[in-house]
């Protein structure tokens, strides 16, 4: 057994072997201590480090952090330290330890005892800490702790001695500067005589944040799925009388189990009602099943609707379910349901009179238990009178008829409709602006809507694309190029990609502006010119939503203005 009591720091001329392997190879970028490749930084990065780690994971996440990391570092220069000192004794072999800490510059080493025999495997260190770097941080960067700071280094001490002792030690500091104590004293022993080894231990093993937060964020989400079911989903958004009147008869047409007929203009939102009508009906568990009967050709809609056998007509490669299969226990929400053509119109009777259907080119008559939601925005019972729809189809959908008003006639509602879409599109485009100024909120509130809820749906997306965080969305980036008073067809251009087809809104009426043009023998550069100034404008001078505005890359219209000589603030 070697036992060692010093009075003495470590003396530099002691490790001039270790000191020996560091090379500077600056051409090559690399720094060499041995044959591990090291980096040179300022404590002052370390320090930043330090704090932001400890500001983001908490200090007891960053502690393990940090141990982990001179852990890490411990365990390659055990190695290390063997090969370079073959022939030499038991305890230099092991100084190389403390004497490597000194080295890098982390901090002094005064051992004060030191009792080791690796045979035996009998291990017992005290060492003092001077002008530790982790103290230096607390003391610039982060404030005194409540313990002791010196992370790394106690991670290195454990890691080396244990990979040194092939048996694990654990080293602790009984007493550290950076919790104010007068010194950093440490104590290394056998992890079986430490009584709280298990909990220290834990430290190493590291514990990856992202696994907590992906649990958190299923949690999260069950817990508002399962709120959206206890409130039945929202119906929507809206206060107005008009909106609870309507709501009032949602809930009563959900308890029962008719055909509800939605009526209402386009955009008012007749989908969101179909789901909130099924979801707060008895079959809330089933699916619930949405189409647009006048987005599918009228060829193919009895095909959609109720299936088909393979072979049942050219193209009917192979049996499908239909709609109202895949609907089963629950409901179908049929939207334009006027478009039906006349053979899917016999169908869906004889579905909602017998609870049964045949799919296209099949004698096989099936069972179907599903509720039908029907909506439209034109008069059934107008086309009913001009033969377009069938009578008795007509009075089995409408046994109960729900109005929704369009949004003029809840305007009032508009500003929290607003506040929903801003979440929703600040979420989708990461971005935060400061929602509508005054002025553009007024301009909602004067304007008709024809395309109701999907059209401010559609102009909110808008005006968060055009504005920049901690920005007010403006007048103009909710209605450029559109005069309200002039053109209320805003919603029909105003589509997903409301930035693009209002971008040619030319084509729709003509080429009557080329005509024009060249009629007038105007240069194309004039024409260019007076785009960009216009464009410029419309933005408010930002060259960014101009740039949007034409269809062109800032620096791509960037350049044009400077070229045409048109004067823009960057
Ligand atoms: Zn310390």
């Amino acid at each position: 057994m070697m036992m060692i009591s010093y009075k003495q720091p470590l003396q530099y001329a002691d490790f001039q072997d270790l000191a020996d392997q560091i090379r500077f190879h600056g051409a090559d970028g690399k720094i060499w201590f041995g044959e591990q490749r090291m980096l040179l930084m300022q404590v002052s990065a370390m320090a930043n480090f330090r704090r932001e780690l400890v500001n983001s994971l908490g200090i007891e996440r960053a502690k393990g952090f940090f141990m982990r990391m001179g852990y890490q570092s411990g365990i390659k220069d055990a190695e290390l330290a063997r090969r370079l000192r073959p022939q030499c004794s038991e305890l230099d072999i092991f100084l190389a330890g403390p004497q490597l800490h000194s080295l890098k510059g982390m901090v002094k080493v005064q051992p004060i005892r030191i009792d080791l025999d690796q045979e035996s495997g009998h291990f017992h260190g005290e060492l003092e800490w001077i002008d530790s770097f982790e103290v230096e941080i607390c003391q610039t960067e982060l404030g005194m702790m409540d313990e002791p700071v010196c992370w790394v280094l106690i991670g290195y001490a454990c890691a080396y001695t244990s990979a040194f002792m092939g048996r694990e030690i654990i080293f602790r500091e009984v007493s550290c500067r950076g919790c104010g104590d007068d010194k950093c004293l440490i104590l290394g022993k056998p992890a079986e005589e430490w009584e709280d080894a298990e909990t220290f231990k834990q430290y190493f093993r590291s514990d990856p944040i992202i696994e907590e937060l992906y649990d958190l964020q299923s949690q999260l989400n069950s817990l508002r799925t399962s709120l959206e079911k206890q409130q039945g989903q929202y119906y929507g958004i809206g206060q107005s009388a008009a909106y609870k009147n309507t709501c009032k008869m949602i809930d009563k047409a959900a308890k029962g189990k008719v055909s509800v007929l939605l009526l209402g203009e386009t955009g008012v939102g007749k989908e969101v009602i179909a789901r909130s009508v099924h979801l707060r009906s008895e079959r809330a568990n089933k699916p619930f099943v949405a189409i647009n009967c006048a987005a599918i050709p009228p060829d193919l809609i009895e095909a959609e609707l109720f299936g088909v056998e393979k072979g049942a007509y050219t193209g009917a490669n192979q049996t499908r379910t239909g709609r109202f299969e895949r609907a089963n226990g629950g409901t179908i929400f049929l939207d334009e349901v006027i478009e039906l053509t006349p053979r899917a119109q016999a169908t869906l009777l004889r579905v909602l009179q017998e609870g049964e259907l045949e799919r296209v080119g099949d004698s096989h008559t099936r069972k179907v238990d599903v509720r039908v939601i029907a909506a439209t925005n034109e008069s059934l019972a107008y086309a009913v009178m001009t033969g377009r729809f069938r009578a008795d189809l007509y009075y089995r959908l409408n046994v109960f008829p729900v109005s929704i008003p369009p949004l003029r006639e809840r305007i009032e509602d508009l500003p929290l409709l607003v506040e929903h879409f801003l979440q929703k599109f600040h979420g989708e485009y990461s971005k935060r602006t400061l929602g509508l100024s005054d002025k553009a909120l007024e301009m909602c509130m004067h304007y008709v809507w024809p395309g109701n809820i999907r059209e401010l749906e559609n102009v909110i997306e808008r005006g968060v694309i055009l504005t920049d965080s901690n920005e007010s969305i403006s007048q103009e980036s909710l209605f450029t190029m559109f005069s309200c008073a002039e053109n209320t067809q805003v919603g029909e251009r105003l589509d997903r990609d409301g930035l693009l087809v209002q971008n040619q809104p030319a084509q729709v009426a003509g080429d009557d502006w080329v005509s024009h043009i060249l009629d007038q023998a105007i240069s194309l550069d004039h024409v260019e010119e007076q785009l960009m100034r216009r464009a410029m404008e419309m933005a408010g001078q930002n060259v960014s939503q101009a740039a949007r505005l034409l269809g062109l890359t800032r620096p791509a219209l960037a350049y044009r203005l400077k070229k045409s000589g048109i004067a823009a603030d960057e």
